[in-house]
Order: structure tokens, then C-alpha cells, then sequence
């Protein structure tokens, strides 16, 4: 610090990662009493990045991220600290369902992130098949030992093949680990997305049962897995901007930054033709844009960064009048198996899920009408990304017409696009983190944040975030 003049932080980026590590430098839930002068710059007009509320069919429906997961604290606690906790709305539906032979059937009981922990529910359920129920009994009764690997990563698919069968996988650990990430589980990292997966590989005998020991089954009294925000989820990012712009956070929207410069110890941030002085810098974005702002300073993170792929997601959500839905809707909504289309060929299903959303979050519900969100778009499936608006609602309309029965046409629908928007954690994933946030380190008054690194979800997202704040200086 040059005399009194505070430090200057300049956070780029303004989605959830962003606005979590500049909440963090203003001082987080407790007020800092000298807290550096804060920048955030965000390159669109709005901020909350994925993070995307619109009014439709007359209310607040997220068209992005529509909740997140309770059992991390880190976003349940964020929304308490910026004066949420009011609005925070538990799920209301359980239990989600898969397409099996063209049919929307319900997932049994005692999945852990689809992986069974017990035999029996999994094996009556109707969705394996003599193979798959074949497989499961040989993990009760002759499981097969783990091939552990040197530096202790595994890709799910074929760690869980190994020990409960590939049609285990196929049918209920790809759609839903693979439905998370946009990815397929054969090259997804257990390590990062699945650690206790990992970790339950690695104990002798039943790959069930150990996972059973790994993961407690919940108490009845236990707090709801998911929760939403009555307002949606972007209330969250634009109430963040609302409390640090109380705070004297200066929030730059419309403000692409394009280079960062070195000199005497401090960086020059470079956007809009003006250059921002600041001692420390947290990069919140994604790995392509962050590797391009590091050209220059160390190849090796440039290459480290370059190496994550994204996929990209396109969501349509559909206002549909009840009559046009035969049967009561059951559960939260189901996932679509990638290899369950009758061909198998080029026109495999382009939807990969359906949210039933006021199903899930009741305070969406109207008397006389069902809110559907289709899910498109995978790493190895970049087909909506090309298509018009209306031929992706023509496609998940008719495929959620083959699954569900729909009749008529929809009442209104909304197509959003997130291109390029999930990270792939490939295998070693976390080593490639690690090199990374090293590498940063040694640049000196700089840090990396957001969903490229330890997690996608919004709960991983905020700790990035503030963990980024926390290491600047
Ligand atoms: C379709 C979809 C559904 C999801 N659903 C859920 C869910 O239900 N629950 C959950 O927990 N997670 C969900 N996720 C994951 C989660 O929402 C994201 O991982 C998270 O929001 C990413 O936040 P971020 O701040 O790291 O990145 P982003 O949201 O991508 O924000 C990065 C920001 O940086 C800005 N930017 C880029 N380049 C520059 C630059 N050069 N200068 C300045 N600004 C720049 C961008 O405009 C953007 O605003 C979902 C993700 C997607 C795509």
C-alpha cells in the first residue's frame, strides 16, 4: 500500500464466481472496515452470467440454472448474507425418472449420483435388463477388486462398468453424471466430479456396499437437498451487484477487458480503450477467455487452460396447457439415456432431460398449466447449437411428445443458449487445476476463479470465488 491510498482489486468477470470474490473483498458477510477499492468488469450489459431469470407465462421462471444443492453451504449461506434467506424456496418434488425403451419410468430408490447402492431396489426396478441385474449380483456376490491406477483418477464410466456392468452405466450413471456436466461419464474424471465414488473404487469387496458406507443415507429430518429463490436464481447475482454497489464496489458492465499488463509489480487492466491500475487482479471467467488475458505472461497455464473443453447447453422451456399432458407427472422430471434411441445412429435423441419446473419449485404452479424445460446439447452433441430457435422447439416438442404423450402444441416457449458453457473434467483434472493455480500464484497479485476448476455447480462456483478473493494478496 503507497501510503493511505487503499490496494485496488479489480475482479473481471460478473457471473456468480465474480461477484462472490468481490463480495469477499469488500469483507463478505462482516462488513470489511477498510476493505481495498473494488472493480468489477463485466464484458455483457447485464451481470450473473449463466445465471438468468425471464419473465415468462406471466412469472419469474429461471431460463438458466434453476436451484442448487443444500448440502454444500456455500450458496445457502450467501443468500442469508445479502438479505435472501426470506426467499429461499425448498424443492418440492422427489424423485426423478429415465427413458427405458421409449418409456419415462421412475428411478428406484438408493442411487447415489446413479450409481445403485443397493440391489434389490435397482434390480426390480424393470430398467436394467437380465445383464444389468447379472451385474449388479456380481458385486454382491463375487465383486471384482479395484485396478487402481498410479495417481488415483479414474473415469466414472468405466470404473463403475468394471465393477456393476455397463448397462449400470448406460442407463443410470451416464444420463445423470453425464446430464450434470454435459459430458459423457467415459472420460469424466472421478476425481473431481465423483470423489467419493473414487474413494469408495478403492475399498475391498462391493462397490455398493462401499458406497453405501461412504455416503450415509439421509435422516428423515434432514434439510432439503435443493433449494431455488422465489425471485429466481438471477435475484441472487443482481442483489450481489445491488449490495456491493451499497458497499462503493464500482461495477463496470459493457466492459470486455482484452489485456492485462504487467509493470512494477502492479497490473494494467485493459478495457474500453482505458487502463485500470490494480495490485491484484481475480480472474473470473472461463478457461478460454482467461488463457487469452494470459497470453504472454506464462505458456504453461496457457496451455493448461486451453486443454478444458466446454460443451454447450440450449434450454427450452415450454408453458403448456394441462390438457396436453395425459398422465399425472410424477417426480421432479427424467433423464434421457444417450444411447437409448431405437437407431442408435445420427438421430439419436437430441433432448438429454425435461425439468417438470412447478413441479419441482410449487410457487411456479398455475391452475390449468405444466411449466417443461428441455435440456439440449452434450460435448459429443453440438446438433442445437446449429439449429433456428424454431426448429429446437419443434425437436423437444416432438420428443417430449414420444416420451410423455403430449398432445397439441405448446402455449408459449422460450429458447435460451449458453454456448460453450460446461467445463469437461477430464481424467487428472484436478492436476491440470493444481498446475494452473499454481502457475497463477508465481505471476504474482492474481488469481483464478469460477466453474473451470473445482466444481460446476453454483454452491463450487462462490467458494471459487471467495477462495480467489482470500489468496489475491
Ligand atoms: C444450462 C446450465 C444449467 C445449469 N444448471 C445449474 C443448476 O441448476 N444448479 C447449479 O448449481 N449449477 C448449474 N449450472 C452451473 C452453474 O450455473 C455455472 O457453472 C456457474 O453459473 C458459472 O459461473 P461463473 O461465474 O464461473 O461463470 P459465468 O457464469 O460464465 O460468468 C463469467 C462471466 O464473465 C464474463 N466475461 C467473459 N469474458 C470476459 C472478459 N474478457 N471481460 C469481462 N467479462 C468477461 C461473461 O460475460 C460472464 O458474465 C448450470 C450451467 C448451465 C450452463
Amino acid at each position: 500500500m503507497a501510503g493511505d491510498t487503499p490496494r485496488r482489486a479489480v475482479v473481471v468477470g460478473g457471473g456468480i464466481s465474480g461477484l462472490a470474490a468481490a463480495w469477499e473483498l469488500s469483507g463478505g458477510a462482516h462488513k470489511s472496515p477498510a476493505p481495498p477499492q473494488i472493480v468489477l468488469m463485466e464484458s455483457s450489459d447485464r451481470l450473473g452470467g449463466a445465471l438468468r431469470t425471464a419473465m415468462f407465462g406471466g412469472r419469474l421462471v429461471d431460463v438458466g440454472p434453476d436451484g442448487f444443492l443444500g448440502r454444500r453451504p456455500e450458496a445457502f449461506e450467501l443468500c442469508q448474507e445479502v438479505g435472501l434467506g426470506d426467499t429461499l424456496v425448498p424443492i418440492a418434488g422427489r424423485g426423478a425418472a429415465v427413458v427405458v425403451r421409449g418409456r419415462v419410468r421412475m428411478l428406484p430408490d438408493g442411487l447415489v449420483l446413479g450409481v445403485p447402492t443397493r440391489f434389490w431396489p435397482a434390480a426390480r426396478s424393470g430398467l436394467l435388463g437380465l445383464r444389468g441385474q447379472l451385474g449388479l449380483a456380481r458385486d454382491v456376490l463375487v465383486p471384482r477388486p479395484d485396478r487402481r491406477g498410479p495417481i488415483g483418477d479414474r473415469s466414472i464410466g468405466p470404473l463403475v462398468a468394471r465393477k456393476l456392468g455397463r448397462r449400470v452405466v448406460d442407463t443410470l450413471v451416464d444420463p445423470l453424471m453425464g446430464g450434470i456436466h454435459a459430458g459423457s461419464t467415459d472420460d469424466m474424471s472421478a476425481a473431481a466430479t465423483f470423489p467419493v465414488l473414487l474413494a469408495a473404487a478403492q475399498r475391498r469387496g462391493s462397490l455398493m456396499r462401499a458406497l453405501r458406507a461412504e455416503v450415509p443415507v439421509p435422516a428423515a429430518d434432514a434439510p432439503p437437498l435443493f433449494w431455488t429463490l422465489s425471485g429466481g436464481m438471477e435475484s441472487l447475482t443482481e442483489r450481489l451487484g445491488d449490495v456491493l454497489n451499497e458497499r462503493g464496489v464500482e461495477i463496470r458492465r459493457s466492459a470486455p477487458v482484452e489485456r492485462l499488463e504487467r509493470t512494477g509489480g502492479r497490473w494494467g487492466v485493459h478495457a474500453n480503450g482505458t487502463v485500470t491500475e490494480a495490485d491484484g487482479v481475480v480472474l473470473a471467467l472461463p478457461a478460454t477467455p482467461t488463457s487469452l488475458l494470459l497470453h504472454g505472461h506464462d505458456d504453461e497455464v496457457v496451455g493448461l487452460l486451453n486443454g478444458i473443453e466446454y460443451a454447450s447447453v440450449t434450454l427450452v422451456t415450454f408453458r403448456v396447457d394441462a390438457e396436453s399432458v395425459p398422465a399425472p407427472l410424477k417426480g421432479t422430471g427424467f433423464l434421457v439415456p444417450r444411447r437409448s434411441h431405437p437407431s442408435r445412429g445420427s438421430d439419436a435423441w437430441a433432448v438429454t432431460a425435461c425439468t417438470y419446473l412447478d413441479q419441482k419449485w410449487p410457487h411456479l404452479a398455475r391452475d390449468g398449466e405444466v411449466l417443461l424445460r428441455a435440456s439440449l446439447g452434450r460435448s459429443d452433441d453440438g446438433r442445437a447449437a446449429g439449429w433456428s430457435d424454431a426448429d429446437v422447439c419443434d425437436r423437444a416438442w416432438s420428443e417430449l411428445s414420444t416420451f410423455m404423450g403430449l398432445t397439441g402444441t405448446p402455449l408459449e416457449s422460450m429458447v435460451v443458449r449458453f454456448p460453450d458453457s460446461l467445463p469437461q473434467y477430464r481424467v487428472h483434472h484436478l492436476l491440470r487445476t493444481t498446475g494452473i493455480e499454481s502457475a497463477v500464484a508465481r505471476l504474482g497479485g492474481l488469481s483464478v476463479a469460477g466453474a473451470a476448476y473445482c466444481g460446476v455447480g453454483i454452491p463450487a462456483c462462490i467458494a471459487s470465488g471467495r477462495a480467489a478473493a482470500r489468496s489475491l494478496w
